[in-house]
Parts: structure tokens; sequence; C-alpha cells
């Protein structure tokens, strides 16, 4: 498979060389130059098939011939050995529960895979090689957690100061090691234009190696396909479904895109956002017009501009009609989320984090008679401790691992939002 960038001015690279570059010269987006499409009996078959061998149906394509069926089978029993249920929440919606990895949130899919492809790439390179990372909450710690130790990788993660939950912040600041946390005085939105900077000056990604671990690399960004098409395989006729995915960067929504035009038979996408509605706005006017990013309860899709609009564009061929025909937006607002939770836990006894609630709203208001819903629980709930115990009015209980991460010791270094101040620490 070869991959080219939206923009298309930069030269067309192998997946290897995609995932290394992380972003194009042109600053636009690594892109698959042909869409594989699986046969209906091929489909019907991995009824019964496992995490990983749906993972390798998917991915065979787009990593060949840069890793082996061997290795590409190692990373992906690597990659998904945890539970991803599809769960009953009430009659016709489902929860599909991202969140049993081993950071708590689906971002340890993408991160674990990318990590392991990096780890195979960088055996044949005798450099140290450093990968820069913006996150909004959850991609940090994912990160950290699939590179920690990883010899030869360096990693550097750019989160904005005050604006992720007190839980998320541990799970990326108390590894050390080869994991280094820069607190960003600023929000997400310049935390990613930082991490594009840098990737952009050539003299400075030369001289660092760099990599990126955000959903602009393809190696994050593709896995995600995968749970897409597992949740096709546990359902009956889940071409009549409406798929809610409560989104920030959009990456995990366009995986589910790129599953769809693989020929698994999913239904139609709602794109559930915050109060920084960007997409569920355009979806209405055709209008793209970024605003200032505004801090919510869901604070890991604050993201005002999100870096997979280019994808998603790309996915339905730049037709604005093909996209809407499929694609419906919906946004909730932060007294909604804190309402919704409540209301969830009240009727139904199912426990949804900030995120999870916006797509659970949203099948509320758009699932039609004799659909089924499934909405992606993309992280567990008391990631958002404070949040949930506002919403339900009473204290939370707190898992075993929570206690242990909270009593670690946070290492940050403090930074301004210029490039100059990234450039310093590297
Ligand atoms: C990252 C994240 C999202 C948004 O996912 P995108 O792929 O950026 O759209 C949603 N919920 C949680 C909990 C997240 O960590």
């Amino acid at each position: 498979m070869k991959y080219f960038s939206t923009n298309r001015k930069s030269p067309i690279v192998s997946f290897k060389e995609a995932v290394i570059n992380s972003l194009p010269d042109d600053n636009g987006l690594y892109f698959p130059d042909h869409i594989p499409v699986l046969d209906v009996k091929k489909i019907a078959e991995l009824r019964n098939a496992t995490l990983p061998e749906i993972g390798f149906e998917i991915m065979e394509p787009f990593v060949v011939p840069d890793l082996t069926k061997d290795q590409l089978q190692t990373i992906l029993a690597d990659t998904l050995n945890f539970e991803i249920p599809l769960v009953e929440v009430e009659k016709d919606i489902f929860s599909l529960e991202l969140f049993h990895g081993p950071t708590y949130a689906f971002k340890d899919v993408g991160a674990r895979f990318l990590a392991r492809c990096l780890a195979e790439f960088s055996k044949d390179q005798n450099r140290e090689s450093t990968i820069l990372v913006a996150t909004s909450g959850d991609t940090g710690g994912a990160v950290a957690n699939g590179f920690y130790g990883v010899e030869g990788v360096r990693v550097v993660i750019l989160y904005p100061s005050g604006k992720v939950s007190e839980l998320q912040e541990k799970q990326l600041t108390t590894l050390g090691g080869n994991i280094t946390a820069l607190e960003v005085e600023s929000d997400f939105d310049d935390c990613q234009r930082m991490v594009k900077e840098a990737f952009l000056d050539k003299e400075l990604n030369r001289s660092f190696n760099l990599t990126s671990a955000n959903s602009i690399n393809i190696a994050r960004w593709m896995p995600q396909s995968i749970y897409y098409a597992w949740m096709c395989s546990q359902m009956d006729f889940p071409e009549n479904s409406l798929i809610a995915v409560p989104s920030g960067n959009y990456g995990n929504v366009t995986a589910g895109m790129l599953a769809k035009r693989m020929g698994f038979p999913l239904g139609k996408f709602l794109v559930c956002s915050n109060e920084n509605d960007v997409v569920p706005r355009y979806l209405e006017s055709c209008q793209y017009s970024p605003s200032k990013t505004i801090p919510t309860y869901a604070n890991a899709m604050d993201v005002s501009d999100p870096s997979n609009f280019p994808r998603m564009q790309e996915l339905y061929h730049h037709s604005f009609d093909s996209l809407s025909n499929d694609v419906q937006g919906f946004s909730l607002r932060d007294m909604d989320i804190l309402e919704t939770i409540n209301r969830c836990n009240e009727s139904n006894n199912y426990l949804l984090d900030p995120h999870g609630a916006i797509g659970y709203a949203g099948l509320k208001k758009h699932l039609k008679e004799g659909q089924k819903g499934i909405f992606l629980e993309t992280a567990h709930p008391i990631k958002f401790k404070p949040t949930m115990e506002l919403a339900l009015g009473k204290e939370l209980e707190e898992p075993v691992f929570v206690e242990d991460l909270m009593s670690r010791e946070k290492k940050s270094v403090q930074v301004g939002s210029t490039l100059e101040g990234l450039i310093e620490v590297l």
C-alpha cells in the first residue's frame, strides 16, 4: 500500500515512511491510495473471529510489505489483548465499551499499535527517535503507556495546563524514564499547533528524528477501524444501525468510516460533540468555521479545529452530499451532559462517562423506530471523577488502580505556547 498526502503536493510514500514521517511536508495528512474492499463471504466468516483475527483482515492490506504477516500478527495480539464488549444499556441502545485497556480509554488501541510498529521499525535504525504528542487528556496516557521503557524511543507529551482531569494528568506525568510531560499554558489546539510546527521545521525534525503519535499518524488512526468491524460481527442487521461517536479530533469516527468503505455493513454515523461543535455545524450549513476552543466536562473533545477533518472529506470523495447522506451531527451542552449521566444511571443503572454521555444523548434524540443504536463508550467514567460526582450527587467508589495512580508524584515541565519553548526542552 502507498500513501498520498491529502494536499497532494508531497511525494507518495510507503506505510513505514508514512508512520515515521507522521505528517507529509505539505501540511496535509497521509491517506491510503486505495481502500481495499473485503468480499461479502469474508465478512460473513468474520462473525466468529476474534479481535486480533479481524484486525489482521483489516490491517494486512495497509501494512504489506513493510510488516510481515508474522510481525503484524504479533503486533495485533499484543495490542488487542483486552475485551471490547458490546453491552445492552436499554432496549435498542448498546454501548461499545472501549475502555478496558491499560489506560482506560479507546486510545489504547491506536497508541499501542503505533508503539509496536515503531518499535519494529526502529530495530533497523540506530539513532534515537523522539515521539511528539499533543493530548487533550487520554492520548498522552495511552501513548506514554505504550512506549514506556521502549529502547531508542523518547516520548514528549504536550498537554494543556489545568485542562485535563487529575487522573489523566497522573497517567502522563508519573512514569518518568523515557517519558517527558510538558505542561503548556494554553489549550489543546495550541498544543496540537506546536507539534505541527515542530514537524514542519525540517531542521528540527531531522535533528530529533521526530514522529507524531497523534491520530494524524496512520498507524494510530487506521487500527481503530478494527473495533467497528468487531461491533458489526456481534450484531444482527448492523446495516440498520445508528453509530454515535463522541468526537474531538475525528480520528475515531473517520476510522469507522474507513471500515464502512472496506465493506463492513455499518449503519449511519452520528458525530457527537460537546460545545466545540464545528463539524455538526458544518453538516448543517456546509460552512467550516472553527471558533475558539471552549473547556467542557467532556475535555478530551475540547477541540475546535479537528485535525482529521480532511480525512473525512477524502472518505466521502469531497462530496458534501454523500457525506451528509451518511453522517449526521449532534452536540450537547455541559449542563445536559450532567443531566444525561444522572438520568441514564437512574433508569438503566449504567454509568456513562461525560464523553459517552453525549453519544447516548445523541441516540436518544436521533434513533428511529426499529433502528439499533450503538454509542462508543470512549473512556472509563472514573477518569472524570469530579464531573461524575457532580452529575450523580454522590461519591464514586474508586477502583484499586486509581488509588495507586493518585499516590504517585507528578513530574512536568512548564512551557509557554510557542515552538521556542518546545525546542528548549528537546
Ligand atoms: C480522544 C477522545 C475522544 C475523541 O476522539 P477523536 O478520535 O479525537 O475524535 C472522545 N472521548 C474520549 C474519552 C477521548 O479520550
